[in-house]
């Protein structure tokens, strides 16, 4: 069986292009050394996996910082506002995907979105009426040019216009209907180029294929191809999909002229049932993704070659190609550099390189190999603990409720609070500065003891909270000085979890997060967070939060077992943050902030799926969380950047009493929803983006929070950043919240 892999990490082995972007964001390099950088990336990525003997290579794969802006650039989707600034083409890119102040002008980043059930993020195009759509770049041809000179031979990956359409935000008049045509005619003018420039086969990405389709998606759908493939330009064309299954349109994909079909046979719940109902063309290729894009676990083989040995039963063995169920770009790099991993832990997992190898092998496994595979699975060191297990066994209905309801809540906390209208708060983290970051890696180094560690954290949180009373907030935080990760942080501090070093995976732009893996049952050690808070609150007079990671969020982030089921584990860890909750709330502190910022992001892509295989358990393990605390204690969380408008109800059923979200970029529609849903919970909507340096005036602050109030009782308003400010300079900081507070100060005189 030949091999296909969907597309590579793009971040490099050791993060090389992060850290060369960002030495370019701020001028230390220019764009000559950035690109090269970036050339040596994409040529380790396509030897590394020629060497590896896989069949179909992607190129195209690589962006600066996201493949649906790198699409919408190609084909001039850009809106004026950042052509306007008259930057080079790069710099312009690099605005529209980060926002821009200097001496050019002042403009935000476009607006960002969760991949469909990843953590990574796509930047959201934005088309104007007077947009021309006009294939304008050659990236597409140039790297495939570029891998051609390097002896490998690739398919090269493009967004789908189908999956681009869907996910493009149309400000002005027109719909994707309306412009449908024209895009596809420059995909066509796409296609004549790379067939001209010797390219064999595109592999079109249509993850949107997936999710539900109504009767409207599926004429788009069916319109662009077949105007796409009335003229293939002599390509070989894959259409991959990924995610999921494409249940509402399987008679209309397996009938396109397409030469090969990639589709997901691990989230694909129904994609083998698919298969055998209706039967696969048999002058077609399948490209079955059996090896997980998305998990670290070890490939069981005996489990993999069954589900081949069925699809064999439709599919002709010459025809069949194994791949990846999604792009690699969502596993670290390798697990070679993972040098203290012990090795009963490391033998069982799979990075991005090992997952070449496991391919390479499924194509052609012998005996030997499945036998060795399946003597793996048979052991696993310390991965039960009999009173975790107990613990959950004994969770009783009651234990999911909060009492007293919201409404007798809400107003035993104003009075016991006494904040002003309109609090103002910030989403816990403060700028993790180059000495913020040294001292917890001397520390981890043992260059500095315990008693330096600690002291170096107090003194900054005592600073924080100077900063935070000078610049007038009124809820505090301590900032989060000894947090690398708001879920790694936590994984270290409760058992059952493992770590890697350098296990990377890209986040957004050039953010990557290092997910801890759940290994076993999971309890709580000790507690985590408390010191710090009762720390930080003994240094004011002022209300400090508490700061804790939900449970929900910590699964999703971490890289999940597969030997039991996530509600089990999900459940476990609810437990320990529950036991982190109550012994807050017995040290005096009485507001405490649960982040469930990735809530939203295992959601089922299908809606009929949405509470039986996840919301039924996601929010009362939640809820499971603080129901122990007194009226008293104010619960807060917060969720950032996704479309969180269709689950209204479930969020409000989390029974918080304040929650904070991202709204900054998306242009409060979600407070629209809050409003027609009845919104309990107190909320403070982001009024301004933290994910770019630029510095909001007070006057457009006002301005934004002018507009919320439109449509929020002013009793429930909170004003807040729409993130945590941690990835942030300092300067730029005390400026922005310097403006919020004085922002808030103003709102307050007109209430
Ligand atoms: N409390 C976290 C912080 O401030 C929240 C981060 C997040 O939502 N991504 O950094
Ligand atoms: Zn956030």
């Amino acid at each position: 069986m030949k091999t296909s892999v969907i597309g590579f990490s793009r971040i490099g082995r050791n993060r090389e292009l992060k850290f060369a972007s960002e030495k370019f964001f701020k001028g230390e390099i220019q764009e000559t050394e950035l690109q090269d950088v970036a050339r040596e990336i994409r040529e380790l990525n396509l030897t590394t996996q020629k060497h590896a003997g896989i069949d179909l290579i992607a190129s195209n794969d690589f962006s600066f910082y996201d493949n649906v802006l790198d699409t919408a650039f190609l084909f001039n989707i850009i809106p004026q506002r950042y052509k306007d600034l008259g930057l080079s083409e790069l710099q312009t890119y690099f605005a529209a995907a980060r926002g821009y102040q200097g001496e050019k002008g002042n403009v935000k980043a476009l607006a960002m979105k969760k991949w469909f059930n990843t953590n990574y993020h796509y930047i959201v195009p934005e088309f104007e009426d007077d947009t021309k759509i006009q294939l304008v770049g050659n990236k597409p041809v140039d790297e495939y040019v570029e891998a051609r000179n390097l002896g490998v031979e690739t398919k090269v990956q493009i967004v789908g216009p189908f999956t681009f359409l869907k996910l493009t935000k149309f400000v002005g008049n027109k719909k994707a209907e309306d412009i449908a045509e024209t895009l596809t005619a420059e995909y066509g003018a796409l296609f004549s180029k790379l067939s001209s420039a010797g390219a064999s086969w595109i592999q079109i990405d249509e993850p949107y294929l997936v999710r539900d389709l109504d009767e409207q998606d599926k004429v788009l759908f069916k319109k662009i191809y077949g105007q796409l493939l009335s003229d293939k330009k002599g390509l070989k064309v894959l259409l991959q999909t990924y995610f999921g299954d494409v249940r509402d349109v399987y008679e209309e994909i397996t009938s396109l002229d397409v030469d090969a079909i990639g589709l997901d046979f691990l989230e694909g719940i129904k994609t083998l049932s698919l298969l055998k109902e209706k039967g696969f063309p048999k002058e077609k290729i399948l490209v079955a993704g059996v090896v997980n894009g998305k998990n670290i676990w070890k490939n069981s083989y005996e489990k993999t070659n069954g589900i081949l040995n069925e699809i064999k039963t439709s599919v002709n063995e010459d025809n069949l190609y194994i791949g990846t169920s999604c792009s690699l770009l969502h596993v670290p790099y390798t697990l070679e550099s993972e040098t203290k991993l012990p090795a009963e832990y490391k033998k069982h997992f799979a990075f991005a390189e090992e997952k070449l190898v496991e391919l390479h092998e499924l194509s052609g496994l012998s005996k030997e190999t499945l036998a060795a595979n399946q003597a793996l699975f048979e052991t696993r060191v310390d991965s039960v603990d009999e009173d975790v297990r107990q613990r959950v066994a004994a969770i009783k209905e009651s234990d999911y409720t909060r009492l007293p309801v919201f409404e007798e809540r809400e107003a035993i906390q104003k009075k016991a609070l006494g904040l002003p209208i309109f609090p103002t708060t910030t989403i816990g983290s403060f700028p993790q500065t180059a000495d913020v970051r040294k001292n917890r890696s001397d520390f981890r180094k043992g260059e500095i003891s315990k008693t330096e560690y600690v002291e170096f954290n107090r003194k900054k949180i005592e600073e924080c909270i100077r900063l935070q009373e000078e610049l007038g907030l009124d809820v505090l935080v301590h900032g989060e000085f000894e947090r690398n990760d708001m879920v790694e942080y936590f994984g270290e501090h409760l058992s059952g979890y493992v770590f890697t070093e350098k296990a990377w995976v890209l986040s957004y732009g050039t953010r990557c997060v290092k997910p801890p893996i759940i290994w076993g049952d999971v309890s709580r050690k000790e507690s985590i967070t408390v010191e710090w808070s009762r720390f930080a609150k003994s240094c004011t007079d002022k209300p400090v939060k508490g700061m804790l990671t939900g449970p929900v969020t910590i699964l999703n982030w971490s890289f999940p077992r597969e030997d039991i089921t996530i509600k089990e584990s999900v459940l476990q860890i609810a437990l320990a943050i529950r036991d982190e909750v109550l012994d807050l709330e017995a040290n005096g502190i009485n507001i405490i902030q649960i982040d469930e910022a990735a809530l939203r992001e295992k959601l089922p892509l299908r809606k009929s799926d949405w509470y039986s295989e996840y919301l039924d358990f996601a929010i009362p393990a939640f809820r499971l969380v603080h129901s122990g605390v007194k009226a008293e204690t104010q619960i807060h969380t917060h969720m950032c950047y996704s479309e969180f408008t269709d689950i209204i109800p479930a969020i409000d059923s989390m029974d918080a009493d304040v929650i904070t979200f991202e709204a900054s970029r998306s242009d409060l529609q979600i407070l629209d929803a809050l409003k027609e849903n009845h919104f309990k919970t107190e909320v403070g909507p982001g009024v301004y983006d933290i994910h770019s340096p630029r510095v909001p005036s007070v006057e457009e602050l006002v301005g934004q929070l002018t507009k919320i109030r439109e449509k929020t009782e002013d009793s429930k308003l909170w004003v807040n950043p729409d993130c945590g400010l941690k990835t942030r300079g300092e300067e730029e900081t005390v400026k922005s919240l310097r403006n919020l507070v004085e922002a808030a100060k103003i709102i307050r005189e007109k209430a």
